[in-house]
């Protein structure tokens, strides 16, 4: 198992990036975020890339025995299954989409800027300085890239997945 743990030091470097452009985000705007323990508003069933999915499955497997019997009761539920008592139980190792949901983020779509974030957030704000905009496509483009590395250097067989359903990719460390 540890063996795989090196691979994740590109994707937890970018991981580290983004928790730093949010950190940023919340010190220009302190009182006009809503995000809070208890808010379950973005939260929801997610697919992932394997890098993301690996680390998340690192992670719940050192998760207590009662979490994971909790989670497991989840999985035949709607939404995500980590979310317990409107709680994360993997919030430190949680998805990037996870960590960036609320913030301001930057895409464009048939040729039209937007800017998309929790309307409980920045309420009143009328525009953005440009350090607060996560640009999607960046994001994206980082993440394809670490992700092609991380499947490069793991041999699975089947081949895995694009894109993992959360309530597969907490387990697949475990197959
Ligand atoms: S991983 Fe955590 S933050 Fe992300 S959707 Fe699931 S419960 Fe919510």
């Amino acid at each position: 198992m540890d063996r795989i743990k090196p691979l994740f030091k590109d994707y937890q470097a970018l991981v580290k990036r983004v928790d730093v452009h949010i950190a940023g985000i919340q010190k220009i705007f302190p009182d006009r975020i809503a995000c809070k323990k208890g808010c379950d508003r973005c939260c929801r069933s997610l697919t992932l890339l394997p890098v993301e999915a690996f680390s998340l499955s690192y992670a719940h497997g050192r998760l207590p025995e009662d979490i994971k019997a909790k989670i497991g009761l989840n999985l035949e539920k709607a939404g995500c299954p980590l979310l317990i008592d409107r709680e994360c139980v993997l919030y430190p190792f949680r998805p990037i989409i996870c960590r960036t949901h609320g913030y301001p983020i930057y895409m464009e779509k048939r040729g039209r800027r937007l800017i998309d974030f929790c309307p409980d957030n920045f309420k009143d704000v009328a525009s953005f300085p440009k350090e607060t905009l996560l640009h999607l496509d960046q994001l994206n483009t980082l993440l394809t890239a670490i992700n092609r590395q991380f499947i490069g250097a793991i041999e699975t067989d089947p081949p895995l997945l694009d894109r993992i359903p959360i309530s597969e990719a907490i387990f697949i460390l475990s197959h």
